[in-house]
């Protein structure tokens, strides 16, 4: 499926209750004291989600602070893998999922049973999988990582030591070179930042000659190649506070651009366009904009869906996301 047939089929559903927006926001305050609750967003999600969270960030942050929570309910606003993390991470906490079909492209990509006959034709490597994947791909690796974190965690695997890194292929040639290493890659991407356009990357850059782009390394080699910063979303955003150019093109899901915003107002941040480019630049997540306010109400409410996970699965899957969060 193209992002723009995945857009289409997830375009925004009908609402199911009367509430007007500040409504929702007045019972999500009061439902999340109720029930002492947490919700956690990450930066890809809608800008009303991100302006009722008591959390913002990427998956690395979201991670650290999904383990961290004394809340008893955490309320999830992203995709599912990140909401299976927290319940891999906080077993004892009840975590809820907006949506439940809020899927991942690039944890699709690569399935278990595959996978294990990959990890089988390559003996002797030490699996570092990259955190957007399925708990039962974690529960095959030896350390996970986030984009914040993947050079520092390959860096500490010794040199001679082969690895085989997972499911982001992008993200690990961008990693080979960085890194020197000669890692075996899986094959994975995501369809979101698979689907931004060079050419037209180039031409909004020809009409704001001053722009700086920044990339996530989840792009394509060309778009990370023409780029002037790459890295995770936390540290784009962190990037565009402390340099000093005015204008930047953001090649990454459009929803980092309401906090970049926020944190400079002053400035001017375009959205990259995709090559299903028309009248917007549209580089939003399918998956992650299924999420709204309105089933963010819901879930609290009724406290569903909520994620469960066979307790030996679990554990398998918490052994590489405990050694990531030990190395950051
Ligand atoms: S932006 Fe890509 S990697 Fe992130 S949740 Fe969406 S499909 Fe998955």
């Amino acid at each position: 499926m193209t992002i723009t047939e995945l857009q289409e089929k997830y375009k925004k559903t009908e609402p199911v209750t009367n509430l007007t927006d500040d409504q929702l926001k007045e019972e999500i305050l009061r439902l999340k004291k109720e029930k002492n609750a947490v919700i956690l967003a990450h930066y890809y999600q809608e800008w009303k989600i991100q302006e009722i969270a008591d959390y913002v960030g990427d998956s690395l942050g979201l991670s650290q602070q999904a383990a961290k929570t004394e809340a008893d309910v955490i309320v999830f606003a992203g995709v599912h893998f990140m909401a299976e993390t927290a319940k891999i991470l906080s077993p004892q906490k009840k975590v809820l999922l907006p949506d439940l079909d809020a899927g991942c492209s690039l944890a699709d990509s690569c399935p278990a049973d595959a996978f294990q006959k990959f990890k089988d034709a390559h003996p002797g490597h030490v699996v570092v999988s990259y955190v957007n994947c399925t708990a039962e791909i974690k529960a095959l690796s030896d350390i996970i990582c986030t984009s914040s974190n993947a050079k520092k965690i390959i860096d500490s695997i010794p040199q001679e030591t082969p690895i085989i890194f997972a499911p982001d292929v992008n993200l690990g040639r961008y990693l080979k070179k960085v890194t020197g290493r000669d890692l075996v890659l899986w094959d994975g991407a995501c369809i979101v930042h698979d689907s931004f356009s060079l050419d037209k990357i180039k031409s909004l850059q020809e009409q704001h000659p001053q722009a700086k782009i920044l990339a996530h390394p989840e792009c394509s080699h060309a778009i990370l190649e023409i780029a002037d910063y790459v890295d995770s979303t936390a540290k784009m955003l962190d990037y565009s506070q402390k340099d000093a150019t005015s204008t930047y093109i953001v090649v990454t899901e459009e929803g980092i651009l309401h906090q970049m915003r926020k944190a400079s107002p002053e400035k001017l941040f375009l959205p990259a366009p995709l090559v299903t480019y028309t009248e917007c630049a549209c580089g939003e997540c399918p998956y992650m904009r299924l999420n709204t306010l309105e089933k963010l109400y819901l879930c609290l409410l009724r406290e569903e869906p909520a994620i469960d996970l066979d307790e030996d699965l679990r554990l398998k899957a918490l052994a590489p996301i405990q050694r990531m969060l030990e190395l950051s």
